[in-house]
């Protein structure tokens, strides 16, 4: 049976599951992801494919939160849909869709958010750092962000989401808005887990924030070699460090702590930094030696894929045809239970 053709059945219970199933999102914010997005999702979202019925959508609604130029939200979308490709997501055995080609994820948003109190989103710490953030564009869509997310998960009923450390109020938050919806109108819902990996919170180029695009700090794996090693070595490294005799502390360094992702031998460069035998730039040039080879399968992937017209829109356009059942009949049922719409 193919992943998803449980879902062509309208029922009254939730679509049956032959295995769990795994969603998650990324924001066409750029076109290219970043070290962060990789260590702490996109590896584990490709890892997961081979075991669950995997759905990743690239998220453009969420994007237009902070993007308010078409041509750049298309651009950035079909981007990040073509490097995902090239990290491995193979659409064969999972589904890759642009989040607005299923238009029902706003509608069912409408309808959680009837049960979520505006307390509830006002306090999102996410909110508060776009407030602080975009002071000229506090917009109602980045009030209610977390309410679209929820629903993309719920809408298709997925168990887990691979997700960030940052992510963590938010999957929160979903999870209580089911709990919520379920209370009010019947059991219905799973409850959302977010799956971490071994690297959560990914530090940026300035060794202090969260790597983040719309921080400027990250290293962008598909990029072109020379930027990568431009963004690497522009690293902060442990800032008592001064002198390249003084020896390194690797456990406040983030090029030595993310060493630990790309290679076995960390231990062996970290020696190297505490007794002063390899200076911060040695290993700024090493770890974007590796980075760059690391990603080059991927790199080259991603170029042969982009010479394939149409094929990207292809695969998007495939991946939200699959789930227009599924989509359609959760948001069907809801709307029975809710008393919506006529018989
Ligand atoms: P950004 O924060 O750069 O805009 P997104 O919000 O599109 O990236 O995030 C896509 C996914 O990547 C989310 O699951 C998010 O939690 C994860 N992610 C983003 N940045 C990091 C980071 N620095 N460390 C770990 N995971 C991250």
């Amino acid at each position: 049976m193919s992943a998803l053709s449980s879902a062509q059945q309208p029922s009254a219970s939730p679509p049956a599951l032959t295995r769990d199933r795994v969603f998650t999102g990324i924001q066409p914010s750029a076109g290219l992801p970043h070290l962060g997005n990789y260590l702490g999702m996109l590896r584990q979202a490709v890892a997961m494919q081979d075991r669950y019925e995997a759905i990743y959508c690239i998220v453009d609604y969420h994007a237009l939160t902070s993007i308010h130029d078409g041509t750049v939200i298309r651009r950035n979308g079909y981007q990040m849909a073509l490097s995902w490709l090239a990290l491995g997501f193979d659409p064969d055995r999972a589904i890759l869709f642009r989040q607005s080609d299923r238009p029902e994820h706003v509608e069912l948003a409408y309808l959680l958010s009837t049960v979520v109190p505006v307390s509830w989103v006002e306090r999102t710490p996410s909110f508060k750092e776009k407030r602080r953030d975009q002071p000229q564009d506090v917009n109602h869509a980045l009030l209610t962000y977390p309410i679209l997310q929820a629903a993309d998960i719920a809408i298709y009923n997925a168990r887990y989401v691979p997700v960030g450390k940052d992510q963590t109020a938010h999957l929160e938050l979903s999870r209580e808005i089911v709990r919520a919806w379920n209370a009010r109108y019947g059991e219905y819902f799973v409850e959302p887990e977010a799956v971490f990996t071994d690297s959560p919170i990914v530090k940026g180029t300035d060794g202090l924030k969260k790597m983040s695009k719309s921080l400027g700090n990250v290293i962008e794996i598909l990029a072109e070699p020379d930027v990568i090693r431009k963004q690497v070595m522009r690293m902060v490294t442990d800032t008592q460090r001064i002198l390249r005799t003084d020896p390194g502390r690797p456990e406040v360094c983030n090029v030595c702590q993310l060493h630990r992702f790309l290679g076995d031998d960390y231990e062996s460069i970290w020696d190297g930094e505490r007794s002063a035998r390899t200076g911060c730039v040695d290993t700024k040039r090493l770890l974007a030696d590796r980075i760059i080879a690391f990603f080059a399968e991927a790199r080259e992937r991603r170029q042969e894929l982009a010479a394939r017209p149409g094929y990207v829109d292809e695969v998007l356009r495939a991946g939200a045809d699959r789930l227009a059942p599924l989509a359609r009949q959760t948001l069907a049922e809801c709307r029975e239970r809710m008393g919506l719409g006529g018989r």
